[in-house]
């Protein structure tokens, strides 16, 4: 008789848990997956982002090395999507752009991305008044945007094309997932109460969606200040609000966002505004990708990997998180035993 498929739920629908239900169900075709979720696609944090990838230099993962293999891998992943016939539909696109501070040289320097980005260097003399105001720092860069309203349709096409299957359902705790062989734990900010994680912590962010299809390069100016041209529409941004809940937009915000926004890009002020959107950045120090064994209310061992935390960078480093989060699952599968014990 042949041996039942192991069954492997991830949890969550977001850009974290569809990338890895994706790597998982297409290095592991002899897996049966499900993707377990209440939000979906248009209704998930990941739908806010504007999708660039720029990582934060404090952005941190488990060890130095590991964290700069995430983002290698995830810049990689995304680039190969870029450069085949799928990279419209998948909505990963190049862009190019400025970095610009009046006080603060620190800004235009990112670790990550010198070395790894086709072009990345100081702006010159002239390009620092490219944009009003009084610029005395700044970085050119060509990079990637990865829009979530294109990339998780299309990865959710791909997953239930290699026979992945879709649940929509919240989760209260470990114990309504105790039937799989293992589950992948990718509930961005539904971590903390799932996982009662204290050191996961709101990061507030507020965008306008607008369409101003004249926008070709993104910018951004100090004080959490951004314009980011998407497939459809640019996103302006923003701010940085630690430890805030407030999920609506804020009105005062706005008002802010769209001063600093017009002043760095006048011409958007013909913008015409689609939607303004706000959401909680699941920030954690390190991002949590490890093993755990949580023992469930009916006594069982249920193996679980977490992989959630990742704050501002969310879609920027999916990729990188996911495929080592993939080769947990695999030690997991082969029998290799977890170090890290909790009960519910
Ligand atoms: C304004 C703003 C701009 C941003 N811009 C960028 C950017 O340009 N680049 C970038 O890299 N990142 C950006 N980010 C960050 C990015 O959005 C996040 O890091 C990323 O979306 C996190 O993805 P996730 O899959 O972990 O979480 P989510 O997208 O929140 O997905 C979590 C999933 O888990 C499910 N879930 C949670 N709890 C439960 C439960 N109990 N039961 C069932 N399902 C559950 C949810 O339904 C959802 O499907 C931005 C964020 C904001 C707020």
């Amino acid at each position: 008789m042949m041996a039942e498929p192991k069954r492997v739920c991830v949890l969550g629908a977001g850009i974290v848990g569809m990338t890895t239900a994706f790597m998982l169900k297409e290095k592991h075709a002899e897996l049966d997956v499900t993707v377990i979720a209440d939000k979906f696609e248009q209704d998930t944090l990941s739908d806010v982002a504007a999708g660039i990838f720029r990582p934060s230099t404090s952005f941190k993962g488990p060890t130095p090395e590991i964290t700069k293999q995430w983002l290698v891998d995830a810049y990689h992943h995304y680039k190969a999507i870029q450069d085949s016939k799928e990279a419209s539909e998948a909505g990963v696109q190049e862009v190019s752009g400025y970095v610009l501070s009046s006080k603060f040289p620190e800004v235009t320097k990112n670790q990550f991305l010198e070395g790894l980005l086709p072009v990345y260097r100081p702006a010159d003399e002239l390009e620092l008044k490219i944009c009003p105001g009084n610029w005395k720092y700044g970085a050119f860069f060509t990079t990637l945007v990865i829009e979530s309203r294109y990339h998780l349709p299309w990865l959710r096409k791909k997953f239930e094309i290699l026979g992945g299957k879709i649940v929509k359902k919240t989760i209260d705790s470990f114990n309504d997932v105790n039937d799989y062989d293992l589950v992948m734990n990718c509930t961005g900010f539904g971590a903390k109460k799932l996982c009662s994680d204290h050191d996961l912590v709101p990061i507030r962010g507020q965008v306008f969606k607008v369409k101003a299809p004249w926008v070709k390069m993104f910018f951004y100016g100090d004080y959490d200040t951004y314009i980011i041209p998407g497939i459809d529409y640019v996103t302006l941004g923003g701010c940085r609000q630690f430890d805030s809940f407030k999920q609506e937009v804020d009105k005062y915000d706005s008002a802010s966002i769209w001063e600093r926004c017009v002043e760095l890009l006048p011409n958007l002020k013909s913008a015409e505004v689609i939607r303004e959107v706000a959401g909680l950045r699941p920030h954690r120090t390190p991002v949590r990708v490890e093993r755990e064994v949580i023992v469930t209310s009916g006594g069982k061992h249920l193996q679980v990997v977490h992989q959630y935390g990742h704050g501002g960078y969310g879609v920027t480093t999916a990729p990188g998180t996911a495929k080592y989060a993939v080769k947990l699952a695999e030690d997991v599968l082969s029998g290799q035993r977890s170090k890290v014990h909790a009960k519910l």
